[in-house]
C-alpha cells in the first residue's frame, strides 16, 4: 500500500483545500504559524515541478474573530459582512507567508455559476492558468460576501473538487484537522482506526463519514467522502490529511500513509460527463427499484419513469438530478427530461403511458445514459476519451 502512496508525487498539478479550522479558530483567529508552515510546504511542491492551486477556507472564521463575534453569525448579511472583512485578512496573510518563499499570490472568489456556466467556466479556467503561465499561486475561495443560496456552492470540499475539475488536476488534497477518515468516531471509540486506503467509496464507507463534523467549517467528513466520490469517478485520487500536522504533506509525498488515500478509477469521464458529475448543483432526487437500480448498474441502460419509486425535489427539464437505490444510496446523477411535477405523474409507469397521462411525450427515457454518471466505476462509454 505504501507503494500507492508514494505514487502521490507523480501527480503533477494539484489541488490543496485548506479548512477553516486548520486556518483559524473562534478565539484566537488565524493561526499564523501553521500557515506559514503550510505555505513553506507548498512552496517546496512547487520547487519540486508540481503546479498548485489552493482552495482556502477561513474566511468567515477569521471574520468572526477580527469583529469580535462569540459565534458564527446565524443572519445572512452579518455572515457576509464577517466574509467580507475576514477574506482580505486571509490574504493579507497569505501574501506574507508565501512572500517569504518568493511565491506570488492571487485571489479568486468563485461563485457556483462560474461553474456551471460553460463561458464562465471556460473564463475562470483561462483566468486561472494564466495565473500558473505566471508562476502565481492561484488561492481561491467561495464569493460569501455576494453568494446566496442559489448561487452558493455552500462547503469549500465542494469548491474544490470543483475547482480539481476545473483546472484538470490528478490529486485533490483535502487538509482537515483530523488525520482523515475514521472506522468510527474517535473522540468517541478508542478503537477507531484511520483508513489509510479507499478502493472504492462504497454505502459503507459513506456511514463511516456519517457523523464526523467539526466545529468551524461546513462541512465536516461527510462532504469530504462526498466531495472524494464524485471526483474520484472522473479519475482524480483524493487524500485527506492532517494539515495541524507540521509537515504532512512532505510525509504523505515520501510515501508514508498518513490520512486517507482515496483511489480514482480507472477510467476518465467524457468532458459531458465530469461536468455533469462536478459541475451541477442537484436540484432533486428519485428513488429507483431494485430492478432500474440494475438496470442502471449492471446493463447500462437509461433510466425510465417505470423504475422510479419516489420523486423528492423540485427539478425543471434539464436539471440535474440523483438517482438512488431503494436504501438511499446514490447510485447515478444525470440531467432529466421530465419535471418534478411531470415525473410525479408518470412514476412507475412503462413509457408507452407517457403520453396518455401528460399529453405529450418529451422522451422515452427519464435520464438517457449519455446525460447520466454511474457511481460505481462502471462507467465505460467514451470514457478515456476526456477533453
Ligand atoms: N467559504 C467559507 C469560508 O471561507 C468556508 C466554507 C467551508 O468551511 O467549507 O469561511
Amino acid at each position: 500500500m505504501s507503494s500507492l502512496w508514494s505514487g502521490l508525487k507523480k501527480n503533477k498539478r494539484i489541488v490543496i483545500k485548506i479548512g477553516s479550522n486548520v486556518v483559524a479558530s473562534y478565539d484566537k483567529g488565524l493561526h499564523e504559524e501553521r500557515l506559514e508552515q503550510i505555505a513553506a510546504e507548498v512552496a517546496a511542491l512547487r520547487k519540486s515541478g508540481h503546479e498548485v492551486f489552493v482552495v482556502s477556507s477561513g474566511a468567515i472564521l477569521c471574520g468572526v474573530e477580527k469583529l469580535g463575534l462569540s459565534q458564527n453569525p446565524r443572519s445572512l448579511p452579518l455572515k457576509q459582512a464577517a466574509a467580507a472583512v475576514g477574506q482580505s485578512h486571509l490574504m493579507w496573510a497569505y501574501e506574507r507567508f508565501f512572500g517569504r518563499f518568493q511565491v506570488k499570490v492571487a485571489q479568486v472568489l468563485l461563485t457556483h455559476d462560474d461553474i456551471v456556466n460553460r463561458r464562465r467556466f471556460i473564463n475562470a479556467r483561462n483566468t486561472l492558468m494564466t495565473l500558473l503561465d505566471y508562476d502565481v499561486l492561484p488561492i481561491i475561495n467561495e464569493n460569501d460576501t455576494v453568494a446566496v443560496d442559489e448561487i452558493k456552492v455552500g462547503d469549500n470540499d465542494t469548491l474544490a473538487a470543483q475547482v480539481a475539475h476545473l483546472v484538470d488536476a490528478s490529486l485533490l488534497i483535502l487538509l482537515s484537522d483530523v488525520d482523515g477518515l475514521y472506522s468510527s468516531d474517535p473522540r468517541k471509540f478508542k478503537e477507531a482506526q484511520l483508513i489509510t486506503l479507499v478502493e472504492e467509496i462504497t454505502g459503507g464507507i459513506e456511514k463511516m463519514a456519517g457523523g464526523t463534523g467539526s466545529k468551524g467549517g461546513t462541512g465536516g467528513m461527510a462532504s469530504k467522502v462526498k466531495a472524494a466520490k464524485v471526483v474520484t469517478t472522473t479519475g482524480v485520487s483524493v487524500v485527506i490529511l492532517n494539515g495541524t500536522s507540521p509537515g504532512i504533506i512532505g510525509r504523505a509525498f515520501g510515501g508514508e500513509a498518513v490520512g486517507t488515500l482515496f483511489l480514482p478509477k480507472r477510467n476518465r469521464l467524457s468532458s459531458k460527463k465530469q461536468w455533469i458529475a462536478h459541475s451541477l448543483k442537484v436540484r432533486g432526487k428519485v428513488v429507483l427499484d431494485q430492478g432500474a437500480a440494475d438496470a442502471l448498474l449492471k446493463k447500462g441502460r437509461s433510466l425510465l419513469s417505470s423504475g422510479i419509486r419516489m420523486v423528492e425535489g423540485e427539478f425543471e427539464i434539464g436539471d440535474a438530478i440523483l438517482c438512488c437505490n431503494e436504501k438511499g444510496i446514490e447510485i447515478a446523477r444525470g440531467l432529466t427530461h421530465y419535471s418534478a411535477s411531470e415525473l410525479t405523474r408518470i412514476k412507475g409507469m412503462h413509457s408507452s403511458k407517457i403520453e396518455s397521462v401528460l399529453g405529450y411525450k418529451s422522451a422515452d427515457e427519464v435520464i438517457h445514459r449519455d446525460n447520466m454518471v454511474i457511481f460505481d466505476g462502471t462507467e465505460r462509454s467514451s470514457a478515456t476519451t476526456g477533453r
